[in-house]
Formats: structure tokens, C-alpha cells, sequence
């Protein structure tokens, strides 16, 4: 049983791999948000051993889905009235923009700063994506 301890109102993201809590937080802009956000590292995890949980307060309204391209092991609990009152399972967007970069060194990305990293789905059952420009591979965890 996941404690979500004192949140009454809110999401709590759950079995991110140890460690990538930081990553998470920076890709969603959570620093930027208004309500309190906390960040469990190296909780203990019978299935992963260790893992990183957040927990947002609050409602929010971001497409939590973008998490499942980064680390598709990440599950999704709504709390309402200190209650899981929904658990989430993330489908891969079909295009993700300035969530994943091009590591290309020849990519016009990497020539045109202001051009916006656009990756299009390529291979739903692998989780692979492609940049629209150069074809470069992304692989998510
Ligand atoms: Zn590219």
C-alpha cells in the first residue's frame, strides 16, 4: 500500500527509477507550479528495490503521459479525500515536443538553437522514438 501520507488532494507519481525524481521534476516545469511538491528518494520498492516517488498537492492539469516516454514504468495514483481514487496507466504520446532533445551533433536542432525538439513515435510496442528532422533514435527507459 502506497503511503500517501497527509495528501489530500492531489497526484502522486510512483516507481520512477531511483534517481530520476530531479529529471522528472525539471521535464514537468514543477518548480514553476504553485503547490507544494514532494520529492521521496530511494524509497524501498518490492518489485524495483529502490525507487523515487513525487508528490504533487493539489489539482493539476499537466499531460502526465509525457513521463511514460522517459521511464515507462511510472504509474499515475489521483488522491482525492486522502483516497487513490484513480490509478493511471500512461499511453505514449504519439509526438512529444521539448520533452526529449536530439543528440545529433549534425541535426538542424543543434544548428538552430530556437527550433523546438520534436520527436514522433515510431515503434509503440519498443517505445521508440525518432526526431522529425534528422530520424535520430530515442529509447526511453
Ligand atoms: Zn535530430
Amino acid at each position: 500500500m502506497l503511503n500517501i501520507g497527509g495528501l489530500n488532494e492531489g497526484v502522486v507519481i510512483d516507481h520512477i527509477q531511483a534517481g530520476g525524481a530531479m529529471k522528472i521534476y525539471e521535464y514537468l516545469n514543477l518548480e514553476k507550479l504553485d503547490c507544494s511538491v514532494a520529492i521521496i528518494k530511494n524509497a524501498k520498492s518490492n518489485k524495483m528495490g529502490k525507487k523515487d516517488i513525487i508528490k504533487i498537492e493539489g489539482p493539476f492539469d499537466i499531460d502526465l503521459n509525457v513521463l511514460g516516454v522517459l521511464d515507462h514504468k511510472i504509474t499515475i495514483n489521483i488522491i482525492r479525500d486522502n483516497e487513490i481514487v484513480e490509478k493511471k496507466k500512461l499511453s505514449l504520446p504519439e509526438t512529444v515536443t521539448g520533452i526529449i532533445k536530439c543528440k545529433n551533433p549534425r541535426c538542424i536542432t543543434s544548428i538552430e538553437q530556437e527550433l523546438p525538439h520534436s520527436f514522433k513515435l515510431t515503434d509503440r510496442e519498443k517505445r521508440i522514438y525518432r526526431c522529425i528532422y534528422c530520424e535520430s533514435k530515442f529509447k526511453g527507459k
